[in-house]
């Protein structure tokens, strides 16, 4: 068959190799000049470097990702930097660092050895991890995290020092609002399963290297085409035109529900674009520093306590040549600072921003030697970089109520909040679907 794929993110590549190793002909179409979507390298010209449109972390859990590398023979080992799990906070008040130990004895001493969180704190946060397996982590579908960490009461203290870093992280959307179900699921799959599974993954090349670009090669891509008529009949789907025998429209929610809305109404459409309406979207602000030598800090990733009234929004520090390949195109003396959330930045100006992070970066860094000079930033903030993981949502699924149209990206049915592994295996299973359905 020749089936169209619109959009070149992880999902729309995952979709468009699944359908290829299957024997399809299948034609990408991507808006953007690059392939990778929300998760891309960019040109800045304030640094005059290759920068990526925000850090992102992967885990050892992204088991889909990590086998289409495989599958696509690049080298995983030296192109993502593994770490065991460790969170540390920048100014060391706190630190969770779990050793070399099989499941679950690395995280149990982990907890041990943790800083910042009194023995009643740490028993409690164990039992409630523990409880949450008891109950094949399961939770209600209305509770937010904020009350399931209440109801197991956990302190003030642990809410600030350990669960909202993860929270926002994880799901990008603060505790008061994130859903307690889609935050168990990413628990089962990192702490609850393999040692290897808690890993942090982090992009050694720039993002778009990672993969996508390898896929993109292997790949029909059509790139500045952005589609935007689809007209199905009896015999094909008509894709701007251009007839095919089904389409995986790979796009974005918010793009999926402007293609999409062209269909017939009937019930079970309005259903699906009904779901696809009930996103909300939040934002991640990504700040890249240029410095005048690496700094080396003693973890290539730290907690960061944000202080909105002081105009420091920071939530982590990532230092760059600590995780960049040699020879990569990302710069070597480069720091990421990473704002989840980051709809409170639209009243400040970039330069209160900035001036706001590198106090907030001295403040929480002094018991390690003073940041090298800076000589230039970047900031870049994704307005709808993931939708709100808030409870009671309906997402939809892969196979659409259109006739030839299946639908991939990390706002389907994958049941992790938006995040790249449900990008990949979306687009997995919507080759799948197809595949079935022959
Ligand atoms: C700053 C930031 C940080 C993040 N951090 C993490 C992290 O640490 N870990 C993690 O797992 N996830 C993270 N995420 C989320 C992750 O990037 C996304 O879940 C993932 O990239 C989504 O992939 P996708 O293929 O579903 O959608 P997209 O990446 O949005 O891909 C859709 C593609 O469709 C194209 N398109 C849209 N409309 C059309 C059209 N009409 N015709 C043709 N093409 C079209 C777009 O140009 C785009 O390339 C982060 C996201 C951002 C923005």
């Amino acid at each position: 068959m020749k089936i169209a794929v619109i959009g070149a993110g992880w999902a729309g590549l995952s979709a468009a190799l699944g359908l290829q190793r299957q024997g399809h002909h299948a034609v990408v179409f991507e808006a953007a000049r690059i392939p990778g979507g929300r998760a891309r390298s960019l040109h800045s010209p304030r640094l005059n470097a290759t920068i990526d449109n925000g850090q992102h972390i992967l885990l050892g859990a992204y088991t889909e990702t990590l086998a289409l590398m495989r599958q696509l023979n690049l080298p995983i080992e030296s192109r993502l930097l593994r770490l065991g799990l460790n969170l540390q906070a920048a100014d060391g008040s706190f630190r969770l660092r779990a050793p070399v130990l099989p499941a679950p004895w690395h995280l149990l001493a982990g907890m041990v050895g943790m800083r910042g969180l009194s023995l009643p704190g740490r028993f409690r946060l164990v039992a409630l991890i523990h409880r949450l397996k008891k109950q094949r982590w399961q939770l209600p579908d209305s509770l937010t995290v904020e009350q399931w960490l209440t109801q197991g009461h956990q302190s003030i203290h642990a809410m600030r020092c350990f669960w909202t870093p993860l929270c926002l992280a994880a799901l990008n959307t603060p505790i008061d609002q994130a859903s307690a179900q889609l935050l168990a699921n990413v628990l089962r799959d990192s702490l609850g399963a393999r040692r290897a599974d808690s890993d942090m993954l982090l992009p050694r090349v720039d993002l778009s290297e990672l993969w996508p670009a390898q896929a993109a090669r292997q790949l029909d891509i059509r790139y500045g085409h952005a589609i935007r008529h689809l007209n199905t009949c009896s015999t094909h789907i008509a894709v701007d035109n251009d007839p095919f025998d089904a389409v995986v429209v790979a796009t974005s929610a918010h793009s999926a529900a402007r293609l999409l809305r062209q269909g017939t109404p009937t019930p079970a459409g309005n259903e699906y674009l009904a779901r696809l309406a009930a996103f909300r979207y939040t934002s991640i602000a990504t700040i890249s520093l240029k410095l005048q030598h690496a700094w080396n800090l003693p973890c290539p990733m730290l907690m960061l306590y944000d202080y909105p009234d002081k105009r420091q929004f920071g939530q982590w520090l990532f230092d760059r040549s600590r995780i960049a390949a040699r020879g990569s195109a990302l710069q070597d003396a480069s720091l990421s600072i990473v704002i989840s959330n980051a709809g409170a930045l639209g009243s400040h100006t970039r330069d209160e921003i900035v001036t706001g992070a590198l106090q907030q970066i001295r403040e929480q860094t002094r018991r390690f030697k003073p940041m090298p000079k800076v000589l230039g930033h970047e900031l870049i903030v994704e307005k709808r970089a993931t939708f709100a993981a808030v409870p009671n949502l309906k997402r939809p699924g892969n196979a659409t109520p259109w006739p030839r149209v299946w639908a991939a990206g990390d706002w389907t049915d994958t049941g992790y909040p938006a995040v790249l592994e449900g990008a990949v295996r979306s687009g997995k299973r919507a080759a799948e679907l197809i595949a079935a359905c022959r």
